[in-house]
């Protein structure tokens, strides 16, 4: 039985209780939400090595960070490396986006060493058996490369089935046509052989396999805009809409689903956006890309989009896939891809802040305290990038005595607002002082 089918017979599954207990929650409402679809835990049991996570609007907001080799740079071993840097920044899931040769072995590794879920887009792998040739993929290669990846293992999978034929007139009026690498293969195979998707024509086979493995969908947002002229228009909300009919379909095949979201979108149409997905696809868990708000600043991605994403965290997503200062350039390096797990968590974080998630602001307070009480070592526990913190405070420390820690370089120890704080507390607290 997959997670969802358990939980809509009112099974309580021990991955439904480990999520309960890491995102303190009551079981019976994990249970509830994952049997209404509203929450989903994208765990396939042949991943021995994984464990559950949640995704929904009743858990912490959630990380995803893309590895995987391009045709043109990078080899299993700095994927590896690549693999072990997010799960050290806080990634809650990977995905393996690898194309070109040998991919199952490459997928393999990442599968052993991730204690995450990891995901994939099986049309890569489709492609490139066949060296890259999109107008001659074999709708059958596809569904075969479906199977043998939830054979080995993929706990999640996205699959661009709703991304239709009728469709691909309407996104090639924008400027930027179709960004998603998924959805221009599929438009292409369409508009060559004047077909329909064949993931949407042969979606119940799908569903077929993916309930045997209980392996996540993943509804795939092939229309997903490329630049802010081209957000919320025809072509996205078509293929929306059409996402929304496979998530009824998935639910009453008893597969877990979670629907891909823009793109590029302006800051003020970030909510209509998230109301938008949540309403069509009925509370299904939103899994956004940013949104990135402008399109005026590559090299600094990670930043236009993490402002769209702690807007999409507040108003409807559940899991942000982070982008990283290459995103538009060029395949991350290491550190490109510490950059944007962190930059994502912060996102995340702020984002369960404001939408007021129990518990969310407790670290933010116990790094006031620190911060009021110059405790520089808890400071650097409680920060998200720790060490980075405290390099960056040793780098301008003015002397090493210890006891001279109650201020830093910024304002110095006659200007310290922090210590003239304290020296007015104390002059009304002798008390206190002493
Ligand atoms: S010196 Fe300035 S920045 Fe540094 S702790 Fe004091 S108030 Fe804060």
């Amino acid at each position: 039985m997959t997670q969802l089918q358990s939980a809509q017979a009112g099974i309580i599954t021990p991955a439904m209780r480990q999520v309960a207990t890491d995102e303190n929650v009551d079981v019976a409402r994990v249970c509830e939400a994952v049997a209404r679809g509203h929450a989903v835990i994208p765990l396939n049991p042949a991943h021995t090595s994984a464990r559950p996570i949640g995704v929904g609007r009743l858990f912490r907001t959630k990380v995803n960070a893309n590895i995987g080799r391009s045709t043109q740079r990078s080899a299993c071993r700095e994927e590896q490396r690549k693999l072990q840097v997010a799960l050290t920044a806080g990634a809650d899931f990977v995905m393996d986006l690898s194309v070109g040769a040998d991919l199952a072995s490459i997928r393999q590794g990442l599968l052993d060493a991730s204690p995450v879920p990891l995901g994939t887009v099986p049309v890569y792998e489709t492609i490139s058996r066949m060296q890259g040739d999109v107008p001659q993929m074999n709708p059958d290669l596809l569904l075969k490369v479906i199977r043998e990846q939830a054979e080995q293992g993929v706990d999640f999978m996205t699959l661009h089935a709703g991304l239709l034929h009728r469709h691909v007139p309407m996104a090639m009026q924008r400027i930027m046509g179709i960004v998603s690498r998924g959805g221009a293969i599929m438009a292409e195979w369409m508009q060559t052989h004047n077909r329909e998707n064949p993931l949407y024509e042969r979606w119940d086979e799908v569903l077929e396999i993916l309930v045997r493995h209980d392996v996540t969908v993943s509804l795939g947002d092939g229309l997903r805009p490329g630049c802010l002229a081209d957000a919320s228009d025809a072509a996205q909300f078509g293929e929306l809409d059409v996402l929304g009919d496979l998530v009824q379909r998935c639910r009453r095949a008893g597969v877990q689903v979670m629907v891909e979201g823009p793109g590029h979108v302006p800051f003020n149409q970030i909510q209509m956006n998230m109301e938008r997905e949540q309403q069509v696809c009925d509370g299904a868990p939103f899994y956004v890309l940013g949104p990135v708000v402008t399109d005026i600043a590559p090299g600094y991605d990670h930043i236009t989009s993490c402002i769209g994403a702690t807007a999409a965290t507040v108003y409807g997503a559940s899991l942000l896939c982070y982008v990283t200062p290459a995103e538009h350039l060029g395949l991350p390096d290491e550190d490109e891809v510490h950059q944007g797990m962190i930059a994502y968590r912060i996102a995340a974080h702020a984002g369960d802040v404001a939408r007021g998630l129990p518990g969310a602001r407790d670290r933010d307070d116990a790094m006031s305290r620190a911060r009021a009480a110059f405790d520089w070592k808890r400071q650097f526990e409680l920060a998200l990038d720790g060490p980075h913190a405290q390099a960056r405070w040793q780098k301008t420390r003015t002397h090493t005595d210890e006891a001279q820690d109650d201020h830093c370089s910024m304002c110095g120890p006659e200007f310290c607002a922090m210590r003239t704080t304290k020296r007015i507390r104390d002059a009304k607290n002798p008390a206190s002082a002493s």
